[in-house]
C-alpha cells in the first residue's frame, strides 16, 4: 500500500512537472488520504481561492467553456472558472452551485484514470504517428504531454455532451518531422500536443458544432480545404472556426 502510495505521488510529481507548476507537490495531503491514484484534492474550491489545486481543476473542466471562449489553467477560481464548474455539474447531474466540493470532486475521480488521463482516452491515442511519442514536437516532451492532456479532457467533455459516443482520434500530436511527411500546416498545433482530429460518428459536423462549447477555439472542419474526412480541434490564442458546410 505504501509503495503504491509512493508510486501515485510520483506520477503526480510528474504529472505537476508536465503542466509546468510551481509548487504543486507541496499542496497535496498524506497518501493516505489519496482518494485517487492521480491527484487529490483536499479542500472545497470555490470563487476568490488560487493555487495548484484550482489549476488541477481547471484541466479537468476546461471542457465546459462558454462557446468559443477556453478557461484559462491559471491557478484563479475566477468566474469563469466557477461557471465551467456550473456546466460540468449540471452535464453529469450534480448539485449545481459553482463550489467544488466533494460530489464534484468524485466526479472527477470517476473520470480519471490512475495516470491523469480522462477516463475515455489514453496517451497511446495521442502520440506521434512516427514512432516519436510525445518528442520531436514544437515544444517541450514535458509541454506536450501536458497540452495532450488538456486536449483529452475537452474531449472527455464532448463526448460526454455527445450522448457518450466514442470518439476516434485519427491524430494528436505529431512531431515536425512526421508533421511534414503527413503535409500539415507549418508550425501546426499537431507539434504542440495542441490539437486533434476526429473521424467517424456521429459526424464530423456534429463533432464541430460541440466543440464550439468544449473549450475548442480552433475548429476546421467539413468545407474547409482538406478536411472532408476528418474534424480538427484545437486551443490557440483566438477563435478561428472554419467549417462551411457545418455553421
Ligand atoms: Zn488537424
Amino acid at each position: 500500500m505504501r509503495g503504491r502510495a509512493r508510486a501515485a505521488l510520483g506520477l503526480l510529481g510528474a504529472f505537476t512537472l508536465g503542466l509546468g507548476l510551481l509548487g504543486g507537490v507541496g499542496a497535496v495531503s498524506a497518501p493516505e488520504a489519496a482518494a485517487d491514484g492521480c491527484y487529490t484534492w483536499d479542500r472545497t474550491l470555490s470563487r476568490g481561492d488560487s493555487g495548484p489545486d484550482v489549476r488541477e481543476l481547471q484541466v479537468r473542466v476546461a471542457g465546459w467553456a462558454s462557446s468559443g471562449d477556453p478557461v484559462d489553467v491559471d491557478g484563479v477560481y475566477g468566474p469563469e472558472t466557477a461557471a465551467a464548474v456550473q456546466r460540468f455539474q449540471r452535464g453529469y447531474g450534480l448539485s449545481v452551485d459553482g463550489i467544488a466540493g466533494p460530489e464534484t470532486f468524485g466526479k472527477v475521480y470517476e473520470l480519471q484514470d490512475a495516470d491523469c488521463t480522462p477516463a475515455h482516452f489514453s496517451w497511446g491515442e495521442f502520440t506521434s504517428g512516427d514512432g516519436s511519442g510525445f518528442s520531436g514536437g514544437n515544444t517541450s516532451t514535458s509541454n506536450v504531454r501536458a497540452n495532450v492532456l488538456r486536449t483529452m479532457w475537452k474531449l472527455e467533455a464532448l463526448r460526454h455532451k455527445l450522448g457518450d459516443r466514442p470518439l476516434y482520434v485519427s491524430s494528436g500530436f505529431r512531431s515536425v518531422s512526421h508533421n511534414d511527411d503527413v503535409g500539415g500546416a507549418p508550425n501546426s498545433k499537431h507539434t504542440y500536443g495542441t490539437a486533434a482530429d476526429l473521424t467517424g460518428a456521429p459526424s464530423l459536423c456534429e463533432l464541430a458544432r460541440q466543440a464550439r462549447d468544449s473549450g475548442f477555439n480552433g475548429i476546421i472542419g467539413p468545407g474547409a480545404p482538406g478536411h472532408g474526412d476528418h474534424t480538427h480541434l484545437d486551443t490557440r490564442s483566438s477563435r478561428y472556426w472554419n467549417a462551411p458546410s457545418c455553421f
